[in-house]
């Protein structure tokens, strides 16, 4: 009898234990082992002339809300270092970087799923796995004119959910595919891949060895 009650209560013990984690896992980023060290780096201490248009610490995005408390960008080291030799690439042409978002918390990816219709989600990161974004290795930018500093033209705007984002576009104007086309290029050339369904998000060649963060602005360690 009491060998019986022992078994229940083990087997209660691990049913409570495994929906705890369950629960847990879903408020909580994916965790992996093997990776490094985050390294933060805030963009524009690397070079001051990028451009920021952090529209998520504003009410023009999707969302429609303020998500971020500070208007800031951040990347990890090599991808940092990687982003302001393509903005010196540019600087050439007249043109520099501007910089939408950079290194994204788990939590933000979280939440622009959750109010993310599920035929656009094709759009935003599953929380489940993470955005690049959220190892500090994704960066969603353009290209701006350094004499006027207004935006060139691009297919679309930054987070157009159709298919104008698509880096394969055919439509729009000339000017607008050249422009697209340019930026890849030069990003591709620093070892980032442009993604799919978005002419603006790039990742960087070593996301792999970065683990999912979810560290909020203000508590990021700066330095270089
Ligand atoms: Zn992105």
């Amino acid at each position: 009898m009491k060998k019986c009650f022992l078994t229940i209560s083990t087997r209660l013990v691990w049913i409570i234990l495994t929906c705890v984690c369950i629960c847990a896992a879903q408020n909580a980023p994916l965790k992996e082992g093997n990776k490094r060290e985050a390294h933060l780096i805030e963009l524009i201490t690397l070079d001051d002339t990028l451009k920021l248009d952090i529209r998520y610490a504003r009410t023009d995005n999707f969302v429609g809300k303020v998500v971020y408390a500070e208007a800031r960008a951040f990347m990890q080291r090599p991808a940092a270092d990687a982003l302001v030799r393509v903005h010196r690439q540019l600087k050439r042409r007249n043109l520099g970087l501007v910089i939408f978002d950079g290194y994204r918390p788990w939590s933000v990816t979280k939440l622009f799923w959750e109010v993310t219709p599920e035929d656009k989600r094709k759009f935003v990161a599953n929380p489940k796995t993470g955005s690049r974004h959220n190892r500090g290795c994704a960066v969603d930018l353009s290209m701006f004119d350094l004499k006027t500093g207004k935006l060139v033209e691009m297919p679309s705007d930054f987070d157009d959910f159709t298919d104008r984002a698509s880096p394969k576009y055919v439509g729009g104007t000339a000017a607008q595919r050249k422009n697209r086309d340019l930026l890849r290029k030069l990003m591709e050339d620093e070892g980032f891949t442009v993604n799919d369904n978005e002419w603006w998000h790039f990742d960087y060649k070593d996301w792999k060895d970065y683990a999912i963060y979810d560290i909020a602005f203000a508590e990021v360690k700066t330095g270089k």
